[in-house]
């Protein structure tokens, strides 16, 4: 989701520092770009639509300036125009903001009466008013971010100048990330370290409700009583590396290359620690919670750990969780997956069940994020920073966790050959050549189909989001078996069906139902680790056959690289997918 970088120091780099480390979050996914610096003890603002290349054209990045503010949006509030990207100013107080304030329609009727009036669509603009309003009653900054506070609702990491302050920077925030990082007569603000890790690897994190007044020398965070509180200072331990695409065309396909070695690093730091600080054993109700890609791995894991393990595992997408009816008892364990570690919806689960008193286990990428941080067992994922938007190699190492976990609550074990056989059986997937001469031919389509059963449907989820978020083709996955039960209808001539096959005692009832799609005109695309009869279906794409509990370690590799070959035929913008964000801050 949006990006939020700041910079107050002395080393007259302010706007270079806050647009490179906008550059380093743009992975996050965003629609347009803006800045405020100081400048002859002015603030100026720019702001553009789409990439922050377009900004760029209208900055001096040598200027000399002390003190700046910049946002990457996300737009919830306000179609993506230059008018509603942030900074926003109001009054004395320039703002970027991530996140919702949810209740800023009534703030807006009050301040109408106030005589305000607003140049945009945003609720930011909203709260940056509401901000000024304060201030002119109590006319001392902290006071009135401390009210602030306790006026708005909704999610926030406010990054902000105030006219009468210009040696500070302030922010806050509560649910939206947000870090204050460390360095030498100069501090930062970032959604996230990465974006400023070429200059620091210091860092504070921002709690919920904590404010943060950073001078060139010093940084005194608040709680919301206005008093001083002691952070930890935390040292970020990856290594700054430019996000360079190397050889390859795309992030994407880059980082499906990883995959081989995500599994084996995930895997193997799974089998050293063996979840050796959680007393699994006590956990006889499992709750998967999740969204998106992260929930289709989960549906992999209630399958494996049903299966293999026996223990009655409930699934669910976080933003239906958080409001549902939830039915735990005390040997209930809630699992929450997600590869940024701040998605909205699922921190959101996460502090459901920890209020029923429920024992949490998070399975996340990111160190330290909110989810990792929230609960109270925390697993990472081995795969890297991700920047596509759309997931693989997270994905794979979540799998490959679940998979873990499965024989740690199971009595199967993987030996050193399995884990080196299967490595190669990726890399080799991933090397075929198949994978275009399919998406040749189905690229054209409007909708597309995917169809399995069991753990193969599970699969058919995910390749149908993959498909769906970068190539934007319709597409849908379905129980093979229950087609036929209204959707069967929009089966018409040349419509593509891609049917997965590898649940040995399903694959019969399978091809019969690619056998009804077939005879109704449909082009049919089997990928299986079994022989399929030659006249069972248009295209094959033969998977090895492994270890149940492994398979769709393999099978999601194509499934992965069809939608790459799509998108790249119909020339989408592949790492970037319109009106999506990689880490999802808001609800
Ligand atoms: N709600 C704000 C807007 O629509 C902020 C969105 C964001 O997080 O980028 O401008």
């Amino acid at each position: 989701m949006c990006g939020i970088v700041g910079y107050k120091g002395k080393n007259n780099n302010a706007i270079k520092v806050v647009i490179e480390g906008l550059e380093n979050l743009e992975y996050r996914g965003y629609d347009s770009a803006g800045i405020a610096y100081l400048k002859d003890n002015k603030i100026y603002i720019e702001k553009e639509t789409g990439r922050i290349k377009n900004l760029k054209e209208n900055l001096n990045l040598k200027e000399k300036t002390n003190l700046a503010i910049g946002h990457t949006r996300w737009a919830t509030h306000g179609i993506p125009k230059k008018i509603n990207a942030h900074p926003h100013q109001v009054g004395k107080f320039t703002i970027v903001h991530n996140g919702i304030i949810e209740n800023y329609l009534s703030l807006k009727e009050e301040l109408i009466k106030n005589n305000y009036t607003f140049k945009s669509d945003t609720d930011t603009e909203i709260a940056c008013a509401y901000l000024d309003y304060i201030y002119k009653q109590e006319k001392d900054i902290l006071k009135s971010l401390q009210k602030l506070i306790k006026i708005i609702k909704g999610s926030y990491a406010f990054g902000i100048i105030c006219e009468d302050d210009k040696d500070n920077l302030y922010a806050l925030r509560s649910s939206s990330p947000l870090i204050i990082a460390l360095g030498k007569n100069e501090n930062y603000i970032a959604s996230d370290v990465p974006a400023i890790l070429k200059y620091t690897n210091k860092y504070i994190i921002l709690e919920n409700y904590e404010i943060a007044k950073i001078s060139n020398d010093n940084i005194t965070i608040y709680n919301k009583e206005l008093q001083e509180v002691n952070k930890t200072i935390n040292t970020y331990e990856e290594k700054y590396e430019s996000n360079t695409k190397g050889q390859y065309e795309h992030f994407m396909l880059k980082e499906i290359n990883e995959e081989p070695d995500t599994f084996e690093k995930t895997i193997n730091s799974c089998l050293q620690n063996n979840f050796k600080d959680i007393n699994l054993k006590k956990y006889t109700n499992i709750h998967i919670v999740a969204c998106g890609s992260a929930y289709h791995a989960g549906l992999v894991g209630k399958y494996l750990i049903e299966k293999f393990a026996n223990i009655k595992v409930y699934t669910q997408v976080a933003s239906e969780y958080r409001y549902e009816k939830t039915f735990y008892d005390k040997n209930t364990l809630v699992i929450l997956i997600s590869q940024s570690g701040e998605t909205a919806d699922t921190l959101a689960a996460l502090r459901k069940a920890k209020d029923n008193k429920i024992d949490t286990l998070s399975i996340v990428n990111v160190f330290k994020s909110s989810i990792a941080r929230e609960s109270k067992y925390v697993v990472y994922t081995k795969a890297g920073s991700e920047i596509a938007v759309a997931t693989t190699k997270a994905y794979l190492a979540q799998l490959t966790l679940l998979i873990a976990l499965t024989l740690n609550l199971s009595k199967k074990t993987i030996n050193k050959e399995q884990i080196t056989k299967i490595k190669e059986q990726i890399t080799n997937l991933i090397k075929k050549d198949d994978y275009k001469t399919i998406a040749n031919k189905i690229y054209k389509a409007k909708n597309i189909f995917f169809i399995g059963r069991g753990i193969d449907y599970a699969l058919c989820m995910e390749g149908s989001l993959k498909l769906k978020e970068i190539s934007y083709i319709n597409s849908v996955a379905y129980q093979a078996g229950e087609l036929k039960h209204g959707t069967i209808s929009l089966i018409e001539e040349n419509t593509p069906v891609i049917a997965i096959l590898t649940e040995e005692k399903l694959i019969e009832k399978t091809i019969s139902n690619i056998k009804e799609v077939k005879a109704r005109g449909a082009h049919t695309i089997v990928i299986s680790n079994e022989e399929i009869k030659n006249d069972e279906y248009d295209e094959i794409i033969k998977i090895p056959k492994t270890d149940e509990l492994l398979q769709q370690l393999l099978t999601i590799i194509p499934l992965q690289l069809i939608a790459y070959e799509v998108a790249k035929l119909k020339n989408c913008d592949i790492d970037k997918p319109r009106n999506l964000a990689k880490s999802v801050t808001v609800e």
